[in-house]
């Protein structure tokens, strides 16, 4: 039993160690920005961010620098962004 779960944790370490091993499809995130905190949450292929510029643009500072964060594990539909023409794909 011991051996089987220490064969794991080195298995979880490798895995740990190599990017783009985990695609996320939903996730909800408090965003601490410069003057407020948001809620930002991808799900079913869109982006939310309560602040006010996204309601605009349906995006933002926000969602644009989670998208730089985790773009080794946003779904490539998730990295479309429309401020930028080259978007933020990999
Ligand atoms: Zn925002």
């Amino acid at each position: 039993m011991r051996s089987s779960l220490i064969g794991k944790i080195d298995k979880a370490k490798r895995y740990a160690q190599e990017p783009g091993r985990v695609t996320l499809s939903n996730l909800t995130a408090d965003f601490h920005g410069e003057n407020a905190n948001h809620k930002i949450s991808y799900a079913e292929g869109k982006w939310r961010c309560s602040c006010d510029f996204f309601s605009q643009w349906e995006t933002c500072s926000h969602v644009m620098a989670l998208q730089l964060m985790l773009a080794n594990e946003l779904p490539k539909e998730a990295l479309a962004s429309p401020l930028t023409d080259q978007s933020l794909e990999k």
